[in-house]
């Protein structure tokens, strides 16, 4: 079945009870016993709840992965995924990786033992002088964020697997509607649900997937001991959420390559960073693996334009935090997304203070652009 159907009518219909076409919001904690010394299906909905279950069964199959598990946030998914791991192991991480993710293994894992390096994964000979005889997982983000870099999943899949470790993917940016980590030979995918299987602005959540019965198991311990469980409700909104995930990409990558050639031609933008450009470096590869380059894109302003004022003209495009809803988003990386860096890791990580990120959404892309246009002529200074 092509996943444009799954998203839609997903792998089973979501009530036996009363076949309802939609999915029943199971709010309850606990279920009764039917008979002394007896359990049903559900125990506790810390450990399982239908709702959930629901949601969890669909995004392992959206993924090509047997296991799913629904989380409160991104972050819970990241922790989860890194949960597998022991003291002494080490994680390589994509240089341009989620800040969140640094600070979880900052402020936790690194005091239980677990060490990372920051690496560029887009190059995979590189990558090879950084494995040692302690690294057991290699964690990548491909488009990373902010600067889009593509990393081949199924090169460093390969490497990782010949070092003895597993190959973590946060997916986030892509969505299994455009990508599947999975299937390309990674372990384990991430996802903040938060982003565009919910594309609404309107949900926390995270997702995991992978096809290993030992990952899996971890997996399911993390998140019945800790708890960094998926709501019903929220589960819910995913659910709701993810059946427009095709229609709501589709467009969004449309309007996405209007605004790309848009600010090609704009005096005000001194270069794009879009996987969807032939002149980026990841071009053939995100070409490969992935069904489309997404919806997200960062570009330098030009010297003689001011990055406040940019910002302060917009009258429709949103500025804010996030990306992947039907809104389009903006943000400025280095006051943003990035500013836990120094100036110093900032300018290691080639994050530029005239740099600005864009997620762009499902509204007309005449209206996004003539925003654009406004706001560009009135930061010249
Ligand atoms: C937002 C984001 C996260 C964190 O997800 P939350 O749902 O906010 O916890 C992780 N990775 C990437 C790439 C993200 O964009």
């Amino acid at each position: 079945m092509d996943i444009q159907t799954l998203l839609v009518q997903g792998h089973i219909k979501p009530d036996e009870a009363y076949n309802a076409v939609t999915l029943p919001i199971y709010l309850t904690t606990t279920y009764h016993s039917p008979k002394f010394g007896e359990r049903g299906k559900y125990a506790y909905s810390r450990g399982a709840n239908p709702t959930r279950e629901y949601l969890e069964s669909l995004v392992a199959r959206l993924e090509g992965g047997s296991y799913g598990f629904a989380l409160s946030s991104g972050m819970t998914a990241i922790a989860a995924a890194l949960a597998v791991l022991k003291a002494g192991d080490k994680v390589l991480i994509t240089q341009n990786v989620y800040g969140g993710t640094v600070d979880l293994l900052n402020t936790f894992f690194k005091d239980f033992g677990l060490t990372y390096e920051l690496v560029d994964t887009s190059d995979v000979k590189k990558l090879e002088d950084h494995f040692d005889k302690n690294t057991r997982a290699i964690l990548i983000e491909t488009p990373s964020n902010p600067l889009l870099d593509i990393t081949d999943i199924g090169a460093v899949s390969k490497a990782a697997k010949n070092h003895g470790a597993i190959t973590i993917v946060d997916n986030t940016f892509m969505s299994p509607y455009l990508q599947l980590p999975l299937e390309l030979g990674a372990d384990i995918v991430v996802e903040s649900a938060t982003k565009f299987l919910s594309g609404h602005s309107d949900v926390i959540a995270g997702t995991v997937v992978t096809n290993d019965a030992a990952l899996a198991g971890k997996i399911r311990a993390f998140q019945r001991l800790v708890g960094g469980i998926s709501q019903p409700f929220d589960a819910y909104l995913l659910v709701r959420g993810i059946k427009t995930l095709s229609v709501r990409i589709d467009r969004q990558v449309e309007n996405t390559a209007g605004i790309v050639e848009f600010l090609r031609k704009s005096p005000a933008v001194e270069k794009i960073y879009y996987p969807g450009l032939p002149e980026h470096p990841g071009y053939a590869v995100n070409q490969r693996q992935a069904k489309s380059p997404g919806s997200i894109l960062s570009f330098l302003l030009k010297p003689g334009f001011d990055i406040g004022r940019f910002f302060d003209s917009l009258k429709l495009i949103t500025v804010g935090a996030s990306l992947g809803s039907v809104e389009t988003l903006i943000q400025h990386p280095a006051t943003g997304s990035h500013s836990g860096f120094s100036p110093e890791q900032r300018k290691a990580a080639g994050i530029r203070d005239n740099l600005i990120r864009l997620s762009v959404g499902i509204e007309n892309a005449g209206d996004l652009i003539e925003d654009l246009h406004n706001a560009l002529g009135a930061s010249k200074l």
